[in-house]
């Protein structure tokens, strides 16, 4: 509907009476203001709260698309702060979007909060497995999404206190692990109107260097044969087995005949249970990597041949279903500045005599390098490039995405170990998980205070991503793969 439009006088009187009441009230009050040490502040004073959160988390250890209580956990503690909730987006039960104030700019903080099977460890500096538990917090995650509410909802204050026009939005991201529940939200059109977002990732060092990472897709490729005896009939079976087994040496032949830093791996998740038995059913899990997209989607499509070749050879039948997939991170230079200024006014991890203790006596089952002073200190900015995938990249391929990792873990810690898991438990965690909050809070009130840096951002995102460029999920149009923790989990 169109305003009436004001009369000039009107308009002159209306203009009058904002200025003597601006004149009246003089520079808004310094109440009104809120520094980066207030958010600092305001972030310490919650500490305690937010600990408690993260290793609620660490405890429930939930694994990809079944992070039922995590999810609800963070999300009631920002719906408590006055964020609008939106629940079981993209079609996906544990992913939600929780936004506080209005208009432009948009503001995106992801946050991550599923375990891996397979892996868990006590709060302790020795290998020291809980018993009966199948997952394990091996990567940080639960102080990832607890991190990343608790910048949303500081920034959020920030808003509330400084009068100042725009949009925090939380995405609460399930089944980053192998899962790619962010292709899906990306998928969904969920981050089609924000102008930055902003994540981070548990690690054993400060850095918020520009870089990249793997693009990566994965799949499962299932063999059905004929079950017989496998001595007195071996002639009436065909063996699934045989089929996953040609696959895998064809793979491995694969890999003299692929570009440089491509990376291939595979586990047999099903190979039948009693030698006796011929195994009518076989399965392995495959995933491909590279730092180009186009690349892996090419050297996938090789693997499928290797799996028709297979099962042609062994007279077995193949179906495979593409599980997971996502871009390499595409990097912004202007963005990882403005992160890294912020991380080097917040500071590195200062570990307190206990804290120390527990780190020397973790020390001894990892490498002597990086000492650990280097908790407390900030990497130099340069470009790295690391060896992994994220299903953030989807999202840095839509929005310019800044990113950074806090020394959670003691230095030398490799992701998805026990170290990891140990670590993520005690308050060596907690401490990383708050520099990685008062980062991207501060963060968050540049890109709400200057909208000369988020134009900058946006320029060198556009040009980095090329005007030709098209966004197709790796993993295709398939539907989010809720299930696909589900055997893992018994
Ligand atoms: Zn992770």
């Amino acid at each position: 509907m169109a305003r009436r439009p004001v009369p000039p006088r009107c308009a002159l009187v209306l203009l009058l009476l904002s200025g003597a009441l601006a004149a009246l009230l003089g520079p808004r009050p310094l109440s009104a203001q809120m520094t980066k040490p207030d958010v600092a502040a305001w972030l310490d004073a919650r500490q305690g709260r937010l600990t408690e959160v993260a290793m609620r988390i660490w405890e429930l250890a939930e694994v990809g698309y079944m992070e039922t209580e995590s999810s609800a956990l963070l999300a009631g503690e920002l719906e408590a702060h006055g964020f609008r909730v939106t629940r079981g987006v993209a079609g996906i039960p544990t992913a939600f979007v929780a936004e506080y104030g209005s208009g432009k700019p948009v503001i995106g903080v992801l946050g991550e909060f599923d375990a891996l099977p397979g892996i868990n460890q006590d709060r302790v500096p020795t290998r020291s497995p809980i018993d009966g538990k199948q997952a394990g917090h091996a990567c940080g995650h639960n102080l990832f999404g607890t991190a990343s509410s608790a910048a949303a909802m500081a920034a959020a204050e920030w808003l509330e206190r400084t009068g100042h026009p725009g949009t925090i939005r939380f995405y609460g991201t399930p089944a980053e692990e192998g899962g790619s529940g962010k292709v899906y939200m990306v998928r969904a059109g969920l981050f089609d109107d924000v102008d930055v977002v902003i994540s981070w990732h548990a690690g054993d060092r400060n850095d918020a260097s520009p870089g990249s990472n793997l693009a990566v897709k994965s799949a499962m490729f299932r063999f059905d044969g004929v079950s017989a005896h496998a001595a007195a009939a071996p002639d009436r079976g065909r063996s699934a087995l045989d089929g996953v087994e040609a696959l895998d040496f064809m793979a491995n032949l694969m890999r003299e005949h692929v570009p440089q830093e491509t990376r291939i791996h595979y586990v047999i998740t099903e190979g039948g249970s009693a030698p006796n038995v011929i195994p009518d059913h076989a399965e392995v899990y495959y995933y491909v990597r590279h730092p180009e997209s186009e690349t892996v989607r090419s050297i996938f499509d090789r693997l499928v041949k290797a799996a028709e070749g297979a099962a042609a050879g062994t007279g077995t039948t193949m179906t495979y279903e593409v599980v997971g997939g996502a871009y390499s991170r595409l990097p912004v230079v202007a963005l990882q500045e403005v992160v890294h200024e912020n991380l080097q006014a917040v500071g590195g991890v200062l570990y307190d005599a206990e804290e120390r203790a527990f780190a020397e006596a973790l020390k001894k089952s990892l490498p002597p390098q990086p000492p650990l002073e280097t908790a407390a200190e900030i990497q130099p900015f340069e470009w790295e490039r690391t060896y992994a995938s994220s299903d953030a990249g989807d999202v840095s391929w839509t929005v310019p995405t800044g990113t950074l990792s806090t020394a959670t873990w003691v230095p030398g810690t490799a992701a998805h170990s026990w170290q990891a898991v140990a670590a993520d438990g005690v308050s060596i965690g907690a401490k990383g998980m708050m520099v990685a909050a008062k980062t991207l809070a501060f963060t968050a009130v540049d890109l709400f205070s200057d909208p000369s840096r988020v134009a900058a951002i946006q320029a060198e995102f556009r040009e980095r991503r090329g005007p030709d460029f098209r966004y197709e999920p790796l993993l295709g149009d398939r539907d989010p793969p809720l299930d696909y923790r589900a055997s893992v989990i018994r």
